[in-house]
């Protein structure tokens, strides 16, 4: 079929790069890729190769280096500041090459092999109840800070697509863990962009899922930040829309600039959503008013704020939304405001004590400032009491 053309249908046992790699099964794949583990007999080591689809591979521009932007980018993280603290917690990325199969040239990044993601740990409860709890969510937030602080302030990148399928765990012991699975890998084809189980290969070393809260505080716990796909160098944008439609900045719907400060929004958008168990903000398109400035006023509602002029000055949308007295142009707000942040908190979060709730609602609040000047910097935010208590 169209939809599946151009994955490569790698097999089980498969050497690529002349030898050098042995496919050992899938770990899961995307729009533009299929991603596999494979062993890497040159260093000796498990790896994870993401092989790009045809198609994805031809909309590289040719040339003498038909590198894409997200090997630049990874390839920038690696080499940009050796001794930094979030180089830790970003995708290790160690080279890339290309070859030809069935369909045509597949481009192919090699970096490390992850584990388990934080949408894995949020969907543990039997009782479908998708919070996390507190200490872990501090615990993640807090190296996820030190990946974007790598980002922006060294590597001039803005992640654009921070989600939580994009944040994995660096799984302890992977060769012993690995090597034990190897006994009962079937020898099955996998077909090209099938579901096909993509392996979820355990976090801890005693091979066990990760999911209570209370496990977290004795073990080592490495967050990292993977998905380099969609980033944009902050002087160089690929596109004007951003990030996933829940989470997009008010900046990025607005039309006025933006750059890493909409990462730090969709950081307190994906904190709040942990700890609540629901997307903060789901907005809806009715007859009157469209699904944006259905999104802008659940902003302005949650936050019990309103946009600026001097900031909607700036936005080259700002007609679409709002009348020149920046009141909106279509959307009824209600006399009460029904869903606060604070409100949100206290009736959905597990956090422990009022205390704890004012404590996460003032990071939180850091990071969802309607201005992006006015947003917390991930360096600031790394030192915020809510994550040291
Ligand atoms: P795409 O850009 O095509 O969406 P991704 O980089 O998101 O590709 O990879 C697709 C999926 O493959 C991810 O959602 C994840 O499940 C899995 N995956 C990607 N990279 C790794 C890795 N390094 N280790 C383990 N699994 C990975
Ligand atoms: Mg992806």
């Amino acid at each position: 079929g169209k939809s599946n053309c151009g994955y490569y249908p790698a097999r089980l046992g498969q050497p690529l790069d002349a030898g050098r790699y042995i496919i050992v099964r899938k770990l899961g794949w995307g729009q533009y890729s299929s991603v596999w583990l494979a062993r890497d007999r040159g260093e000796d080591r498990f790896v994870a190769l993401k092989i790009l689809t045809c198609e994805a591979t031809q909309a590289l521009s040719p040339g003498e280096s038909q590198r894409s932007d997200e090997e630049r980018m990874l390839t920038k993280i690696a080499s940009a500041d050796p001794s930094h603290p979030g180089l830790r917690h970003t995708l290790a990325y160690y080279e890339s090459f290309q070859f030809i199969g069935p369909h045509g040239l597949h481009r192919c990044l090699v970096t490390e092999v992850l584990g388990y993601g934080v949408d894995y740990i949020r969907k543990q409860r039997e009782d479908g109840d998708r919070r996390v709890g507190p200490v872990t969510v501090k615990r993640v937030v807090k190296q996820v800070l030190q990946a974007l602080h790598y980002l922006h302030d060294v590597c001039g990148i803005v992640h654009s697509d921070l989600k939580h399928d994009n944040i994995l765990f660096r799984p302890l012991d992977l060769e012993r863990v690995v090597s034990h699975e190897l006994t009962e890998v079937p020898s099955a084809t996998y077909d090209c962009g099938t579901e096909a189980t993509p392996t979820v290969i355990p976090v801890t070393s005693q091979g066990l899922p990760l999911s209570l809260d209370s496990t977290v505080k004795q073990r080592d716990l490495v967050a990292v930040l993977a998905d380099f796909g969609h980033s944009h160098w902050q002087d160089r944008h690929f596109q004007d829309i951003i990030q996933p439609d829940a989470l997009r900045a008010p900046e990025v719907i607005l039309g006025h600039p933006w750059g890493p400060p909409a990462d730090i929004w969709n950081l307190g958008c994906l904190v709040t959503e942990l700890l609540i168990g629901s997307w903060l903000f789901e907005p809806n398109s009715e007859t009157l008013w469209t699904y944006e400035e259905d999104h802008l006023a659940r902003m302005t509602e949650a936050l019990e704020a309103r946009f600026e002029i001097s900031m909607l000055d700036k936005c080259t949308h700002r007609d679409k939304f709002f009348k020149p007295d920046g009141s909106f142009a279509h959307f009824t707000q209600h006399e009460e405001p029904t869903w606060t942040l604070k409100k949100l908190l206290e009736s959905f979060g597990e956090l422990d004590g009022d205390d704890e709730i004012r404590a996460a609602e003032l990071f939180i609040r850091r990071c969802l400032q309607l201005e992006p000047e006015k947003r917390a910097k991930a360096a600031e935010l790394i030192d915020d009491p809510w994550l040291a208590s």
